[in-house]
């Protein structure tokens, strides 16, 4: 047996056979048996196509069964996944090609005429659709082409995909993930997470992030549950699930809204037995009100494109809100100074770093950016700064890159956006850093209010006095009608720094 992660995949869905792996639902779906035909079917057809062991196969189309049978294909035949968000448009695309070179892209049947000309553009040899239907796409082809029935050897430290990061700080980068990386981390989460054949998983996620794609597929697929794809999170399809599914994996944003419902109760989710949030961090007042209306703790969980899972609050012992729990099995961290990456003592704040069999190897024709970021040593630097407190626990504290630095001082804009949230009439609120003539950063405050709410800056700013230190306390307070997200629920600071960045230039204080 060679180190393909889809030979562990394809020994488990033998013996699965006739139970469900995937299902839509409207009842459309795969078992096991159906998955495992369907691959080696379209396999020949990526094979037909051109694609060889080693090639990228550039992936941009919507959620469906199909697009997991086809990135099982992909392993099969030795292949590396490139999953694109559905978002990008013909531009984004053309540089994705540009930088990847796959062999193959394939698009949705509406996008085929821009394919074919971002995909000429840019030398991509092969333009092919997934659709569901059987309109000349890649289903349809599978079933003329000759099936591979044999999977491709490859070594533990073969690309198994690139996966762009989200680019909520810049520029996306292709990470580049092994099938080491890839099986060691579905193994730990299955064993962490109690994974089995049992498990019917409500899927509501993107599949084109890790967290979709990785965390949830990967973990069925190894653990021998059943998927339920649903293609977008909606809260009245969640409620009608809920009693039918045992697991659910979230972004804050799927509680928030759910917690909006009366229909959510213990009852109704009493056939659950897990519900996981990770991507960007949970509140410890929804973690709450989740539990006292549930009674399910939500296990929060922190990783990223570059690693996959890194820490877990544990299943059995407490989950404490508003940590990321522990280092996953075989995953170690360090917590170090931003500049010298010298360890610092426990219960210290700083730039949190990752080694372990789930890092990811460089990042696609990046070479200075690996450099940077993967150490000598093996420690990757996560970019986010964390505390780990007596018990063990991570705390994220917030992006190194959305500290903001005023008058020589370090604000950490979590801290300063909890003590805002909690007041009367407020919803929620961003914390970033914007130039100051006088302090470098002047901290600056972007506030949601409750509709009707009577708060204003003045108020804002009157309540933190005595709450906050001086120096941490917004200079500008600014209301919106909401904060701008990714469909990761990741609050896009970029954007809102390049919104307010003209705030003190004038010197208007
Ligand atoms: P880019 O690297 O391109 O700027 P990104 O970091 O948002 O984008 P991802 O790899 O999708 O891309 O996201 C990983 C990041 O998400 C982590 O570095 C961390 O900042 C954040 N994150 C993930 N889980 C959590 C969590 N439970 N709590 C807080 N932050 C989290
Ligand atoms: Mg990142």
């Amino acid at each position: 047996m060679s180190d393909n992660l889809f030979e562990t995949f394809a020994a488990r869905m033998q013996v699965r056979g006739e139970a469900t792996f995937i299902a839509t639902r409207d009842g459309h779906g795969y078992t096991y048996r159906q998955a495992l035909a369907r691959s080696a079917q379209l396999a020949g057809a990526l094979k037909a196509l051109g694609v060889t062991p080693g090639d990228r196969v550039a992936v941009q189309v919507d959620k469906s069964p199909e697009t997991i049978l086809l990135y099982l294909a992909c392993l099969r035949l030795g292949g590396i996944y490139l999953p694109l968000n559905t978002g990008y448009t013909a531009e984004e695309i053309r540089y994705f090609l540009g930088d990847a070179e796959p062999a193959l892209f394939v698009c949705r049947p509406d996008d085929r005429e821009v394919a074919r000309r971002v995909a000429d553009d840019t030398g991509c040899p092969q333009v092919a659709t997934l659709g569901t239907r059987a309109d000349g796409s890649l289903l349809e082809q599978a079933e003329q082409a000759a099936p591979l029935e044999t999977v491709e050897p490859r070594e533990a430290d073969d690309l198994a995909a690139i996966l762009y990061t989200s680019g909520t700080t810049g520029r996306s980068k292709g990470a580049m993930l092994t099938h080491r990386n890839l099986a060691s981390n579905a193994a730990s989460l299955v064993e962490a997470w109690r994974f089995s054949e049992v498990d019917r998983l409500i899927h509501a996620l993107p599949i084109f992030h890790t967290h979709g794609l990785f965390v949830a597929c990967n973990v069925v697929l190894m653990a021998g549950a059943s998927l339920l794809f649903l293609p977008r999170f909606d809260v009245d399809t969640i409620i009608e699930e809920l009693p039918r599914g045992t697991t659910m994996m979230g972004v804050p944003t799927f509680y928030t809204r759910l917690l909006q419902d009366a229909r959510l109760t213990a009852e109704l989710t009493a056939n659950m037995r897990l519900f996981t949030s990770g991507s960007a961090p949970l509140t410890a007042e929804t973690h709450q009100a989740f539990e006292q209306r549930t009674g399910h703790a939500i296990l929060e969980r922190y990783g990223m494109t570059e690693t996959n899972m890194n820490t877990s609050n544990p299943y059995d012992g407490e989950r404490i809100a508003g940590t990321v729990g522990m280092p996953l099995p075989g995953v170690e961290i360090r917590v170090t100074d931003r500049d010298t990456h010298q360890p610092l003592a426990q219960g210290e704040i700083g730039m949190l770093e990752v080694r372990g069999p789930n890092v990811f190897i460089g990042y696609w024709r990046m070479p200075e950016k690996t450099r940077e970021e993967l150490l000598e040593d093996g420690f990757f630097v996560t970019g986010d700064l964390a505390m780990v407190d007596e018990r063990g626990y991570v705390h994220i504290v917030g992006r190194d890159k959305d500290l903001v630095i005023s008058g020589g001082y370090n604000v950490y804009p979590k801290e300063v956006e909890q003590v805002i949230d909690e007041l009367d009439g407020v919803v929620e609120s961003a914390v970033i850093g914007v130039a100051h003539p006088d302090f470098g950063e002047g901290v600056t405050a972007v506030v949601v209010r409750e509709p009707g709410a009577e708060i204003d800056e003045a108020r804002v700013l009157a309540s933190l006095t005595g709450r906050l230190a001086k120096y941490k306390q917004p200079k500008r307070v600014f209301f919106a009608d909401s904060l701008p997200r990714n469909t990761m629920g990741k609050v896009q600071k970029n954007q809102l720094r390049q919104q307010y960045q003209d705030t003190y230039a004038a010197k208007t204080r």
